[in-house]
């Protein structure tokens, strides 16, 4: 399910066109026969009875469905997109759309060739997952992590970051390995996380504060003469600059706002820059959801700059969910040139939303997501979606916004059902066709074409068959010019060309070829030219602050949220909001009782969690549950002259809530 950039091998065994049996690949060098509850729960997707398996159409929403064929279902959507305008019709797809080819995304390139080639609205999928952190790497210029496997057999202390072991499982096989041989681990996060368990101590952080953190452990780099003098004139520009800003940034300062205190700020600051090599995990996604959350990367990256610890082996930074390593770059299919002109929706989810809801697109064709649950500020969101002249849905199986919204329903096939390709950071995998499709499932070239002949979008599909799509991105030095055929005679498997270390040749990707400790770039944005501590948006302080993140029994929207699959459904039954003692006991909250949270813009019932793993201020709660983004903030985070900047897309809404919670009743 995607914990890229790691993933698991799986051994499926079939006997007369039905699995019987789903195990781990021991084979499998990324995995070594690991699989997870939730590859576990795989095989309960493939003969579901919740499964979409014809085209379904209703004539109102929230009538019933009666079953279309796809002629039916594929001339009504083209008449709609005719009848809207190419620019009034958007695609948008979520991660399910990469189920069967992540790492090499090619279903998510094929659908931006589609949108690029007709001209209609395309959104990248970054935008709800690592690209606002990204950002904030990339403004440094530290953007190519080190592998996992560098970090098992090369660091001697492991700072994880916001970073959670859930999100990339396999992960943790090496972070073992690296304790083995003595390294430290040092878990930053808001809560005890699994990470935690791992490690030799845990930083509980206030939420929203990594930036200042950053700084004071900087400040303590400076004022302590740890910092790389040679590295830093060598390699990176603007330490003058940076250097005259930290006095004020004191351990103490940073105290004060982290709820760290300053003895272990500067205990960090020295084991870090004392031990060598070490490396940082900055958290994927979770930790940058929140206004100033792309601050926090800013600034974590400068500390390897200022200690050299950069493009070494066990330095840098850690495997980063979304992250390419050096050297990892795979065909290019979206046929950017071929873009008709016309008046882009800017890849920034507010920006999005503004359009749903003032009907400048009218036509939303939506592939592997629930849009509810993965945009904040979902109330308004539904507003936008209600106001749709079509929204089509094409997915496994129904998930919130298909039953409030679509008007339309197209059955996905599934990963053992069509040809796929995945990579890691490290290897590439085929995911042969091992299924009869059931039903009319179709996989997602297949919708395409139909979709592109009926508009009569020339040479969308120039490969012969679904092989040939996959070799085109496969093609390149980094797979070592791969090819369906060659992967299959190989086994399936093939090591890929890649650095196992970031920034081997320390080149960076910024204007000035060196990290950059004072941006141009940023001042240029309209963003502060140096790593700063900006608080989260005001409001009472009474409120809780709450943050959102991954477990091992959910990821993405998937499966109805996994709510599919009934062994997700009994190992997570229902939403629960961790708390602290004392912010339950002052609320009459008791251990699984049932609260609702809720601030201005929503409010949620779920169940408490009382537990002295999450310090007081702070809740928390695993990501996707229905309802959950009802209470986020749609807020722009970066001005939209900053979205595309470093040549991906980080337009991505703050999504942070502060929250009242109150026992039901
Ligand atoms: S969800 Fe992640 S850890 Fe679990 S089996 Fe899939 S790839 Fe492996």
């Amino acid at each position: 399910m995607n914990c890229h950039p790691t993933l698991c091998g799986m051994v499926v065994e079939v006997y007369d066109d039905r699995v019987t049996r789903v195990t781990g690949d021991l084979d499998n060098p990324d995995s070594r026969g690991f699989l997870c509850i939730r590859g576990q729960a795989a095989p309960e997707i493939l003969d579901n009875p919740r499964r979409l398996l014809h085209p379904m159409i209703r004539a109102t929403r929230g009538g019933d469905w009666r079953r279309a064929t796809w002629d039916e279902a594929l001339d009504t959507i083209v008449a709609r997109m005719r009848a809207a305008g190419r620019e009034a019709v958007a695609t948008w797809s979520g991660h399910g759309i990469f189920a069967n080819n992540y790492g090499t995304r090619i279903h998510s390139h094929l659908l931006r060739r589609f949108s690029n080639i007709y001209g209609c609205q395309w959104w990248s999928p970054a935008i709800i997952c690592w690209a606002l952190g990204g950002f904030g790497l990339g403004l440094t210029g530290l953007l190519e992590p080190n592998t996992k496997e560098d970090m098992g057999a090369n660091a001697a202390m492991i700072v994880l970051w916001g970073a959670n072991l859930a999100s990339q499982p396999n992960t943790a096989r090496h972070l073992a390995a690296a304790r083995r041989r003595g390294a430290r681990i040092v878990t930053i996060d808001v809560r005890e996380t699994e990470a935690s368990a791992q490690s030799d101590e845990t930083l509980l952080i206030r939420p929203g504060t990594d930036a200042a953190l950053a700084l004071g452990l900087m400040h303590v780099l400076v004022a302590e003469n740890l910092v790389d003098r040679d590295f830093v004139a060598r390699h990176t520009v603007g330490f003058e600059r940076l250097a005259a800003d930290l006095p004020a940034r004191t351990p103490e300062w940073a105290a004060a706002l982290t709820g760290i205190a300053s003895e272990r700020i500067v205990d960090l600051a020295r084991r870090y820059a004392n031990t060598r090599p070490a490396m940082i995990v900055v958290g994927g996604s979770s930790m940058h959801k929140a206004s100033n959350g792309w601050l926090a990367a800013r600034a974590i990256a400068c500390l390897p700059a200022l200690t050299g610890q950069v493009g070494i082996a066990g330095g840098g930074l850690g495997p980063r969910h979304g992250a390419s390593l050096h050297g990892q770059v795979l065909g290019n299919i979206v046929a950017l040139d071929r873009r008709p002109p016309g008046e882009d929706v800017p890849n920034q989810m507010p920006r999005i939303t503004d359009s749903l809801v003032s009907g400048r697109v009218r036509v939303l064709l939506l592939f592997g997501t629930d849009m509810l649950s993965s945009f904040a500020d979902a109330n308004r969101v539904a507003e936008g979606l209600a106001r749709q002249d079509l929204v089509v849905s094409y997915d496994l199986f129904e998930n919130d916004t298909a039953r409030r919204f679509a008007d339309i329903l197209l059955p996905s096939t599934s990963w053992l059902e069509e040809l796929g390709c995945k990579a890691t950071n490290t290897h590439v995998y085929l995911m042969p066709q091992v299924l009869e499709a059931p039903g009319e499932t179709r996989p997602v070239p297949w919708v395409l074409r139909a979709l592109a002949e009926r508009l009569g979008l020339e040479d969308f599909f120039p490969w012969k068959d679904d092989r040939g799509l996959v070799d085109a991105m496969l093609d390149v030095p980094a797979t070592r010019h791969a090819s369906v055929a060659a992967l299959a005679a190989e086994g399936g498997m093939r090591a890929m060309n890649v650095s196992h270390v970031g920034h081997p040749d320390l080149t960076f990707p910024t204007p000035s070829g060196k990290l950059e400790l004072f941006s141009e770039r940023a001042v240029s944005l309209g963003l502060p030219g140096l790593p700063v501590f900006e608080a989260p948006a005001d409001s009472p302080s009474h409120l809780l602050t709450l943050r959102q993140g991954r477990t091992l029994t959910a990821f993405h929207s998937f499966y109805d949220h996994g709510r599919a699959l009934p062994t997700l459904v009994n190992a997570d039954p229902e939403p629960v909001l961790w708390i602290s003692p004392d912010d339950a006991a002052s609320r009459r909250i008791s251990d699984g009782g049932l609260i609702m949270m809720r601030n201005a813009r929503g409010e949620m019932r779920c169940r408490a969690r009382v537990t002295a793993k999450i310090p007081a201020g702070t809740v928390w709660m695993r990501d996707g549950w229905s309802g959950l983004n009802t209470l986020t903030s749609g807020d722009a985070v970066i001005p939209d002259a900053a979205v595309e900047a470093l040549g991906f897309s980080a337009g991505q809404a703050a999504f942070d809530a502060r929250v009242e919670v109150a026992p039901v009743g």
